[in-house]
């Protein structure tokens, strides 16, 4: 199956500023994301999210690099010429339009005609589930009900591309998990390539097809959910997605040498190079102290968290491991500060990070 891009980045770069001062925003960026894909770029703050959407925009050109749509070069396209749309943090509603003129809006400014904007933008209203609150001016509505018709008014011209820069960040805990199975829904239905912003590595996760990783202006990894928390590209990654234990080690003859043993690993990496060994906390079992092949520990401490245990240990070096335990389990294993254990990781989940 030939798979088609929606949007790609070739090489691009966009720096602020002149000189000592410039600033890298994006560093030779290159990413294709795939026609009706729900696409996430997460990252830290200042990473160069923003910036990159903003190109795909058109908002702004980059310094050098191509944007391209449906594999035509875009770059020099006004904003108004790409068939690409944006919502933002900040809505960015007229107050004084009701809810339904909003919508329309956009559709208007192209000079459609009355009952085709009328018709479209009762059909958004239907699609974001408010029509009843069609005549209401927008200054009238809660937080939630502002983003919907934020991602009504931006799917109205029925854009190829629709561009999401932290869209659900302004929204409090429970309506934003709601929105977050709204807008999958709603990406689901159209069709329409997303192209989503966050620093929310949760949200990420929860929401996405694919996954760009951002660091200082480059993209480290893209990947599906489960291909970036299971085969993590580097530290940066591991340690930015989900909890990571990270382990000292020397590799050699397919097996990592750390304190008091050793792990098999895939092979591909040189031989005889010292290496960190990433395990998350739910791939780390405990087994009786001195059982064959497992790592010598001592229990540092115990933290509950209600279904999870997490438990602190100590490798014979001092090196620190955490494993996640169903509290259940190890309310019975009678584990407490100062206990000897033996660690075994899941088969295949430890992975090499070169140093
Ligand atoms: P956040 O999550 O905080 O919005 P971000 O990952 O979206 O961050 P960008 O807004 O793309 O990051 O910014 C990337 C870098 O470029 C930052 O160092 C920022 O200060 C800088 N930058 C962005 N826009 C400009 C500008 N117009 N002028 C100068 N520097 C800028």
């Amino acid at each position: 199956m030939t798979v088609s891009i929606a949007v790609e980045a070739r090489n691009a770069v966009k720096a602020f500023g002149q000189g000592e001062a410039a600033v890298r925003a994006l560093d030779d960026v290159s990413v294709q994301i795939r026609q009706g894909e729900f696409f996430t770029l997460l990252g830290p703050s200042g990473c160069g999210k923003t910036t990159l959407l903003r190109l795909i925009a058109g908002f702004e050109t980059p310094t050098s690099g191509q944007i391209l749509l449906d594999g035509k070069d875009i770059t020099a396209d006004p904003p108004n010429r790409r068939p690409v749309n944006t919502v933002f943090q900040s809505y960015a509603l007229f107050p004084h339009l009701t809810v339904a003129q909003n919508v329309g809006f956009g559709l208007q400014m192209q000079g459609r005609p009355r009952a085709e904007v009328a018709d479209r933008a009762a059909k958004m209203l239907t699609l974001v589930r408010l029509d009843h609150l069609a005549q209401r001016k927008t200054s009238q509505l809660s937080g939630g009900q502002q983003q919907r018709v934020a991602l009504a008014r931006a799917l109205a011209p029925q854009p190829k591309v629709l561009l999401l820069d932290e869209p659900l960040s302004a929204l409090d805990l429970k309506l934003r998990k709601e929105m977050q199975i709204e807008l999958k829904r709603l990406q689901h239905e159209t069709g329409i390539t997303f192209v989503f912003v966050t620093h929310d590595q949760e949200e990420a996760l929860t929401m996405s097809d694919r996954i760009g990783v951002m660091s200082a202006g480059k993209i480290l990894q893209v990947g599906s959910p489960r291909d970036i928390y299971t085969r993590p590209a580097n530290r940066f990654v591991a340690s930015f997605i989900g909890e990571t234990n990270f382990l000292p080690g020397f590799y050699a003859h397919g097996q990592v040498a750390l304190a008091g043993g050793h792990v098999p690993v895939a092979a591909g990496t040189k031989e005889g190079s010292t290496v960190t060994l990433a395990v998350r906390p739910e791939q780390v079992r405990l087994v009786a102290a001195d059982a064959p092949g497992s790592l010598p520990a001592t229990v540092r401490d115990l933290v509950y968290f209600g279904t999870d245990t997490h438990c602190h240990m100590a490798l014979s070096d001092g090196s620190e491991v955490v494993a996640r335990l169903q509290s259940s389990v190890s309310g019975e294993a009678g584990l407490e500060p100062g206990a000897r254990v033996g660690l075994v990781f899941t088969e295949g989940a430890a992975q090499v990070l070169e140093d």
